[in-house]
């Protein structure tokens, strides 16, 4: 009998587990607990997200992932633990892993990844390239001679790849994501209402209103902080067009990421793309109009994977089936 087959998205914001013939079995923050008098992990994910902000100064809410490496090993083996835990009963068979790491992540940094999966639990673990794995995970026909380009706009950064044949041709990424877009909001809520936002109200207000074009009709919310000057709580109504203008700096990075792979895309295979469009993976494809925002400033179609956030995570599974196609991405990491 054979254990269970696993692919698992690391992000730097959300684990995503996806066991094979079962689907997504865990989504939850990449975050962890700890108590600092006697380095205990207190809570981890969703729990331990719950306590961002919150916690005495005893207490440590960390992420242990930064730009998608381990920043924390000894907190990333502990997550992984827990997260096992949660989804294998101690009966069963350890399980064989399927981890997507950066494009370009250190043989150190990989075998990091492979050490804390080992460490927590699993049998074996395989790492296998983000963009391949959202690009599988998103039904992109990876495996054939023709460019398809994804576009994966996560917590912590934003990649861009050229794949074909199983391989990544040509890719970049920058430390511009969804976190980012957070920082920019809280910046312009500060200079333009003197309010003082938390990091968590920044990502409501991004998800609730937030646009990265200018929408037919204004949304709005109220949003409560603290008055910068007065040091007293304060309520003010923001619109989408002002979230439109303060994501404006951290949305040009991304594109002009898009644009310099699209701009080392051999011939052939860019020819393909500008058929076939772009695809967007990764939270911040949900960003409203995100879309449209990239073919403006590429002059390529983009489209939204079904399901943006998941893909990673599916894709790593799938991968698994491919081992023998994908050894040459996989097991150089
Ligand atoms: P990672 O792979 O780095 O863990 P994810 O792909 O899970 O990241 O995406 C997380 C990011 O997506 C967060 O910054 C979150 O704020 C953002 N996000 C989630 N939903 C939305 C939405 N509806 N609109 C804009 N951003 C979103
Ligand atoms: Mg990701």
């Amino acid at each position: 009998m054979f254990g269970k087959q696993i692919g698992i998205d690391l992000g730097t914001v959300n684990v995503i587990v996806v066991v094979r013939g079962k689907g997504v079995v865990l989504n939850e923050p990449s975050v962890v607990a700890i108590s600092l008098n006697d380095s205990r992990i207190l809570a981890v994910g969703n729990e331990a997200r719950a306590m961002l902000g919150r916690t005495p100064e005893t207490i440590e809410v960390a992420r242990p992932m930064r730009d998608g490496v381990i920043a924390d090993y000894v907190v990333t083996e502990a997550m992984l633990r827990y997260f096992f835990s949660k989804i294998c009963s101690r009966l069963e068979r350890r399980p064989e892993v399927m981890i997507s790491v950066p494009v370009g992540v250190t043989s150190v940094e990989g075998r990091a990844v492979r050490d804390a999966a080992i460490q927590a639990g699993a049998r074996v673990a395989h790492l296998i390239p983000e963009p391949l794995a959202a690009a599988l995970g998103a039904d992109m026909p990876i495996g054939t001679p023709t460019g398809n380009m994804i576009v994966d706009i996560g917590g912590g950064a934003s990649e861009a790849a050229v794949i074909s044949m199983h391989g990544i041709v040509v890719s970049d990424s920058v430390r511009v994501a969804g976190e980012k877009m957070d920082e920019a909001i809280t910046a312009y809520v500060r200079r333009k209402y003197n309010l003082m936002i938390g990091e968590q109200t920044a990502e409501q207000i991004k998800i609730a209103i937030g646009s990265a074009l200018p929408l037919e009709e204004d949304l709005t919310m109220d949003v409560r902080g603290r008055d910068q000057v007065q040091g007293l709580p304060r309520t003010v109504t923001i619109a989408s067009s002002e979230i439109t203008d303060a994501l404006a700096e951290p949305l040009a990075t991304i594109a002009t990421t898009v644009r310099s792979v699209l701009e080392r895309t051999p011939p052939e295979l860019a020819s393909d793309i500008i058929d076939r469009g772009m695809v967007l993976a990764g939270g911040g494809a949900l960003l409203r109009n995100m879309d449209q925002y990239l073919t403006k400033h590429t002059g390529v179609p983009a489209n939204v994977a079904e399901e943006p956030m998941l893909c990673t995570a599916v894709g790593a599974s799938r991968g698994l089936q491919h081992l023998p196609l994908l050894r040459r991405a996989v097991d150089t990491l």
